[in-house]
């Protein structure tokens, strides 16, 4: 058996780390906080690389079945007319993905197939790592100690393992929007595009078509940050009832969708900034390590890909610094790329004023036609190729 190698975080980083370090002959362990898989979540888009690497590892087709099949993204006014339509068939990528999934979906179907090589162990947390010459002691909240080779930090933007690691280091970056994710039931109304809705006072909110019967809420505001997202989610919900109940348009069903839904994820965008992201034998990967917000359009495109050049650079040698500074080196630019957002963008598109609102929707407008509609998305999106993925042959099964 290979290296013994510790991932904490059992989501798109943690399980696409862990299909291809097993894939390499590694003996992996995951550890995940929550008590069981988390299903949960919308809509998240998988671009360019990310596509590339469900394909190296045969779920691209399983991915597609499992696609939201969204036509294409409608911005509205009041009365759910459309000042700019991108259609997915007109421009390819563009605010709709070609490959929008659940995130849940994508979870599980790497985690599948994971499990049957690597071990799981759920309502688990690292309390202490100590670090020596030869490997990692790490100690869990609910299980004896035990020893790796190394640590792999996947939990995600709020990473309490990486503050125990690498106290201080992140300085984040807050975007200034607070979001909320949650399903509510489908009506006549709902059709395959998404729409995109905003109005005064720096509000809005974006309605995805799901499979079955539900539409998929993202709730948005422009604010700086006062930190929302440590909250109970009854005081969350609460907080958005008095933000959106006066607001129109269709706040009132999702408002009463929020209040039944059990599905609810808040959070408040921030990107994560790591000068470094491993210390001996630990390493970050996923929103941990460089979170790009939904802003970017490619957090899971790029924790997808992180978990491919992670594993795949560990396998090409027994020196683990060269392994993890060839990680960087691969993997910074694309970060980079998708930590792009210019902070004026989220005061443009959710606006406060009634200017800023005709402005908004009078760029939309030129946006939506014809000719100008596939370079205004390439304007307006992260660059989803821009990384060179090298092959990295497997050990196991070819
Ligand atoms: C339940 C949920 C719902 C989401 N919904 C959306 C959505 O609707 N839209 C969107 O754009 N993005 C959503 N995200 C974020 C999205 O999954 C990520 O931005 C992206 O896919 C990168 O994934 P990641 O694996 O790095 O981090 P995440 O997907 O955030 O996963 C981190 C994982 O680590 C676990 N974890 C956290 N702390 C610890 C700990 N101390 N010990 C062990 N495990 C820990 C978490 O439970 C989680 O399973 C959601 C994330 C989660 C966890």
């Amino acid at each position: 058996m290979g290296k013994k190698i510790l991932i904490s975080g059992a989501s798109v980083a943690g399980n696409t780390t862990a299909w291809w370090l097993s894939r390499h002959g590694f003996n992996v362990t995951v550890i995940e906080k929550a008590p069981g898989f988390r299903d949960g979540g919308q809509n998240v888009d998988v671009r360019g690389a990310g596509r590339e690497v469900l394909r190296k590892m045969g779920l691209e087709q399983a991915a597609l079945a499992l696609s939201t099949g969204e036509a294409g993204t409608d911005w509205v006014d009041e009365h759910d007319n459309p000042i700019a339509r991108f259609a997915v068939d007109d421009i390819g990528d563009g605010p709709t993905a070609e490959l929008e999934i659940m995130r849940g979906d994508i979870a599980r179907m790497i985690y599948e197939p994971a499990r049957q090589h690597c071990t799981y162990r759920f309502d688990e947390t690292i309390t202490s790592v100590q670090q020596d010459a030869s490997g990692v002691t790490v100690q869990f909240h609910n299980s004896p100690p035990d020893r790796y080779d190394m640590v792999i930090i996947a939990e995600g933007v709020g990473s309490p393992t990486r503050e125990l690691i690498f106290p201080g280091e992140n300085k984040p970056k807050w975007m200034d929007i607070t979001i909320a994710y949650f399903a509510i039931p489908k009506t006549a109304a709902d059709g395959a595009f998404a729409r995109q809705y905003n109005t005064l006072g720096g509000i809005g909110a974006t309605l995805k078509p799901g499979r079955g019967n539900t539409v998929h809420v993202y709730l948005g505001m422009q604010k700086k940050p006062e930190g929302e997202n440590q909250w109970p989610a009854e005081r969350q919900k609460q907080f958005l009832q008095e933000r959106f109940s006066n607001a129109g348009w269709h706040f009132p069903r999702i408002l009463e969708g929020m209040h039944k839904t059990d599905d609810f994820y808040f959070d408040v965008l921030r990107q994560v900034r790591m000068s470094r992201w491993h210390a001996n034998r630990v390493v970050l990967t996923g929103d941990a390590a460089w979170c790009a917000t939904p802003l970017s359009g490619i957090g899971t495109t790029l924790a997808v890909v992180g978990g491919y050049v992670l594993a795949g650079e560990l396998s090409k040698t027994d020196d683990l610094p060269a392994a993890l500074a060839a990680y960087e080196r691969v993997m910074r630019p694309f970060v980079k790329e998708g930590q792009g957002v210019p902070k004026i963008v989220p005061r443009m598109l959710w606006p406060h004023t009634r200017a800023g609102l005709a402005l908004l929707r009078g760029v939309m407008h030129i946006a939506g036609k014809p000719l100008v509609r596939k370079i205004f998305s390439k304007l307006f999106l992260r660059d989803s190729e821009k990384v060179g993925l090298a092959d990295y042959p497997g050990k196991v099964g070819g």
